[in-house]
C-alpha cells in the first residue's frame, strides 16, 4: 500500500492559472517526502489537494488506495500549517484532545479518560508535558508549533500534511523541532509530505526531495536522500549537519532547484 499518489494532476484556477500542470507524486508508507520549490510553484496547492480541500481540474490523487474525499472523511491524515491555529481560549491539552473529541462520541467517561491519556502521550512526544495546563499564548512560537504537530497525531495518522510548518520560527527553534519530527516519525512510523522553501530542512528530514519548478508547478527533480532513517538522524543531530554527505545532498537539490524552468506563464492570468 502506499500513503499518497498523485497522477497527473493538473489544476487551474479561475482566471487561467495553471498552479499544477501535469504533477505525479507517490509517497510510500512511512516515507517523508519533501516539496520544495519557489513561492507559487504550486507545493501548497499540491498539498490541498492531497488534503482534499480543493480538487484537481484534471488528474486523480488517491491516499492509502482510497479517493482523497474518503481518505479526509475518515480522518486518515493529520495536518499542520505554517501558523499553529489553535484554540486560544481552550488550554494547550484541550487544544490536542480537540480531533479527538469531534470524532468520539462526546459524552462517555471511558471516552472522555482515553482523551485524556492519549493527549498526556502526545504532550510528552513532543516535550511539553509541563504545559498541558497552560493557554496556547502562555507559549512560544516554537511551543505552539509543536501543540499543533501533537494535535495533528491526535488520531494516531498514518499520514501527516505539513506546509511549512517550521516557516515562521527563528534558526535554532527550527532545527529543534526537525529533530523533534524526526523522533516523531521514528515514534509513530507516519509517512509525511513537508512543503518547505528551506533546501537544508528538506535534505535533513527527507528520505526524497521533490524538486518544482517556476508556474506551472511541475516535478523537475526528484532526489534520493540516503542518510539513514529518521532514528539516526535524531541522534546524529549536529553532527548529520556536517555531515559531507549532508552537503553533497544540498548541493545536489540546489542544483536541480536552479535547473529548473523559468520559462514565463504560457496562460496569462
Ligand atoms: P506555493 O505554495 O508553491 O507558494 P501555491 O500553491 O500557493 O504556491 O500557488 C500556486 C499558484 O496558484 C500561484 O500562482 C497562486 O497565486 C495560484 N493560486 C493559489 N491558490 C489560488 C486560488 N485559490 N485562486 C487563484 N489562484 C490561486
Amino acid at each position: 500500500m502506499t500513503a499518497v499518489v498523485v497522477s497527473g494532476a493538473r489544476r487551474v484556477f479561475d482566471g487561467g492559472t495553471v498552479a499544477l500542470a501535469d504533477v505525479d507524486l507517490t509517497v510510500g508508507e512511512g516515507e517523508l517526502v519533501s516539496l520544495i520549490g519557489p513561492s507559487g510553484c504550486g507545493k501548497s496547492t499540491l498539498l490541498r489537494l492531497i488534503a482534499d480541500l480543493d480538487a484537481p481540474t484534471s488528474g486523480s490523487v488517491s491516499v492509502f488506495d482510497k479517493p482523497a474525499e474518503r481518505a479526509r472523511k475518515d480522518q486518515d491524515y493529520g495536518i499542520a500549517f505554517q501558523q499553529a491555529g489553535l484554540l486560544p481560549w481552550r488550554s494547550v491539552r484541550a487544544n490536542v484532545e480537540l480531533p479527538m473529541q469531534l470524532r468520539g462520541s462526546r459524552g462517555s467517561r471511558a471516552d472522555r479518560t482515553t482523551r485524556a491519556a492519549r493527549a498526556t502521550e502526545l504532550l510528552a512526544l513532543v516535550g511539553l508535558a509541563d504545559f498541558a495546563d497552560h493557554r496556547p499564548h502562555q507559549l512560544s512560537g516554537g511551543m505552539q508549533q509543536r501543540v499543533a504537530i501533537a494535535r495533528a497525531l491526535a488520531r494516531s495518522p498514518r499520514l501527516l500534511l505539513m506546509d511549512e510548518p517550521f516557516g515562521a520560527l527563528d534558526e535554532m527553534t527550527r532545527e529543534r523541532l526537525q529533530d523533534e519530527l524526526l523522533r516523531v516519525r521514528a515514534t509513530t512510523g507516519a509517512a509525511v509530505v513537508f512543503v518547505t522553501h528551506s533546501i537544508a530542512e528538506a535534505v535533513y528530514l527527507s528520505d526524497r526531495v521533490v524538486v518544482m519548478s517556476p508556474r506551472p508547478g511541475r516535478v523537475v527533480a526528484t532526489l534520493d536522500v540516503p542518510l539513514g532513517g529518521p532514528a539516526e538522524r535524531a541522534a546524529r543531530g549536529i553532527e548529520l549537519r556536517e555531515d559531507p554527505a549532508y552537503f553533497e545532498r544540498v548541493s545536489a537539490v540546489r542544483e536541480a532547484l536552479h535547473s529548473g524552468d523559468p520559462a514565463p506563464d504560457r496562460v496569462p492570468s
